[in-house]
């Protein structure tokens, strides 16, 4: 079977094989195993680098489908080269690894993983924008973008004041009344609201270089810290 794939975990096996953990068009998330990638002068192993797009052929093998014939159809080069996209390169694939089952295949989260890698080798410079865009449509693809509209509490219509601070538990802004009075909310930055309502965002703001209320809702709803978000904050600038 014919199958693209963006590959974004490998694990050594045996002597010289290796785990393939990739996200594929075709099937969701799959691992496979790549024989004798590890033996010097292996064809594919230039081609199954950790966010390369790939194509390749799977074949059924004992336990799990063996990966043959790989070819790099694309390597973000760039994205590679700047430690910022590279990072955010990584938040996607730690996502994709660590928060969904295999051999769910859905085209929607494979167009979204393909153009937020097109997006960070398209301008690398601009990784703290796409990242968040990116985390923002994720959130809107999964099922858990929080409420914007109405206080997560209350159900008070939100007013302009109101963007204050955004509950992680309840996934939604808290109401001015509701803050005050104590409920938990994370307070809200500039940048956070932007993200939200996907405005334009401006990479000016000294807070922009700190964790955002995205990365707060990732990890609150799938209770698992992101170390490619430790990374990203260790090399934004
Ligand atoms: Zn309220």
């Amino acid at each position: 079977m014919l199958t693209k794939a963006i590959i974004i975990k490998k694990q050594n096996t045996n002597e010289y094989d290796q785990l393939i953990t990739c996200y594929t068009k075709e099937l969701g998330k799959i691992t496979a195993i790549a024989k004798s990638i590890l033996k010097p002068g292996s064809v594919q192993a230039m081609h199954l680098d950790v966010l390369n797009l790939v194509e390749f052929d799977l074949v059924d093998g004992r336990a799990m489908p063996i990966i043959t014939g790989a070819q790099g159809e694309n390597f973000y080069a760039r994205m590679k080269n700047f430690l910022p996209a590279l990072a955010a390169g990584y938040f996607l694939a730690e996502v994709l690894d660590k928060i969904f089952f295999e051999e769910e295949k859905d085209v929607k989260l494979w167009n979204f993983a393909a153009d937020f890698l097109n997006r960070l080798e398209a301008e690398p410079e601009r990784a703290t924008a796409i990242l968040r865009s990116g985390q923002a449509t994720l959130l809107k693809l999964l099922g858990y973008f929080p409420m914007l509209e109405k206080c997560v509490f209350c159900s008070a219509e939100m007013k302009n004041t109101d963007r204050l601070a955004l509950s992680l538990e309840m996934g939604g802004l808290l109401c001015q009344n509701c803050f005050l009075r104590g409920f938990r909310g994370v307070f809200l930055k500039k940048e956070d609201w932007a993200a939200l309502i996907s405005a334009p965002f401006t990479n000016d703001g000294a807070s922009n270089k700190g964790r955002s209320v995205l990365d707060g809702l990732f990890e609150y709803t799938f209770d698992i810290r992101f170390q490619s978000l430790d990374f990203f904050y260790q090399v934004v600038r």
